[in-house]
């Protein structure tokens, strides 16, 4: 074992969490889960989400037997949506090409929806000992810093000296709690903003803390600014209903329950052609904007009270009239949630 994977693991033994709910009781499914969930989100948040999960679907049979909607109505919340709908699909994958078993070899468990190299390797690692490196954004850090690797993490060439570092300084015995500690290192020690180079394990032949450059690693990729679009979203009511609309697969908030966007028509030909109705009266209220990681969305809502239900609504299961008193039809995405929310506070001024 490196000396470097030795101090890592001691310090491990004193200071590494090892009492998160995924640790209790380790199986491929729960290390899976978790990490899908730890992807863009800190593990605090990830607790409850992850618990309720594991109730609702206990195994790989039960999830991959959902309903999408009753999968994404579990994620609500926590974002980027197509870490719940691959996690469906590779449920069902699991089902029909492994007979319900998680597989234990790397190429397959790279090949299921949703699962990259680092993930592959942190379920195999965590849950099955296998001696597999990861590369998360927390390793990441600490080795772009102990090993002062200079660039970007994101580029190709960069990537493979951290992979290849990564892979050196994986143990042959204990890679579960290697695995962990270095993640643990990352999120508690070796932080982005804070890092506590004199509690660190690593710090006596930390290059980055020896040339005094830690916050200069890992190098940032060069800023883009963001790209601004809009669009307005209608919220029709009628008595103690909104019209809802399922978003298609492809694209942002896939498989949510979402308000209909308006488009370039005037707001009394949507309600004639998609509702068949008439727009009794209507009010705008303020942009709402919602950041997505590749650019900003201004959201214009215009609240609308139609005179009747329409027909062409009833037959479709991807359009509906939510009763705002009830349980949404499935998950809803961010800013829709909120603007219903805004309009269960204002309905007894609005829909009357
Ligand atoms: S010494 Fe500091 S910068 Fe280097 S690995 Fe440890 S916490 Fe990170």
């Amino acid at each position: 074992m490196s000396d470097f994977a030795a101090r890592v693991l001691d310090w491990f033994d004193e200071h590494g969490r090892k009492d998160l709910p995924w640790q209790h009781d380790v199986t491929p499914y729960c290390v899976w889960v978790s990490e899908i969930m730890l992807q863009q989100t800190q593990v605090q948040t990830v607790i409850p989400y992850f618990e309720r999960f594991l109730r609702s679907f206990p195994d790989v049979a039960t999830l991959a037997a959902a309903e999408q909607d009753e999968v994404l109505s579990h994620w609500s919340g926590l974002g980027y949506y197509a870490r719940a709908r691959n996690l469906h699909k590779a449920a069902q994958t699991i089902c029909s090409e492994h007979a319900g078993e998680f597989p234990d070899d790397f190429d397959a468990v790279v090949a299921l929806p949703g699962i990259g190299r680092s993930t592959a390797g942190a379920i195999l690692s965590l849950a099955l000992g296998k001696r597999q490196p990861i590369l998360d954004g927390n390793v990441k850090r600490v080795l772009a810093r102990h090993e002062a690797v200079e660039g970007w993490p994101g580029a190709n060439k960069v990537a493979a000296v951290l992979w290849e570092s990564a892979s050196r300084n994986t143990p042959q015995r204990r890679v579960a709690e290697y695995t962990q500690a270095m993640m643990d290192l990352g999120a508690t020690l070796c932080t982005r903003s804070k890092p506590r180079c004199l509690e660190c394990p690593v710090g006596s032949d930390c290059e980055a803390l020896r040339l005094n450059r830690v916050a200069e690693f890992p190098g940032r990729k060069a800023k883009k600014s963001k790209p601004l679009r809009s669009t307005t979203m209608i919220l029709a009511s009628h008595g103690n209903e909104v019209y809802l609309e399922r978003r298609p697969e492809a694209g942002i908030w896939g498989g949510l329950w979402s308000l209909p966007e308006l488009g370039e028509r005037s707001l009394d030909e949507w309600c004639d052609i998609e509702l068949g109705s008439l727009a009794l009266e209507s009010r705008s209220w303020e942009v709402l904007r919602h950041s997505f990681s590749h650019y900003d969305l201004d959201i214009r809502p215009i609240v609308v009270r139609v005179d009747s239900h329409a027909s062409k609504v009833a037959d479709a299961g991807s359009k509906t009239w939510y009763k705002l008193d009830a349980a949404p039809p499935g998950g809803l995405a961010a800013p829709v949630k909120r603007l219903i929310s805004q309009l269960k506070t204002n309905q007894l001024s609005l829909i009357k």
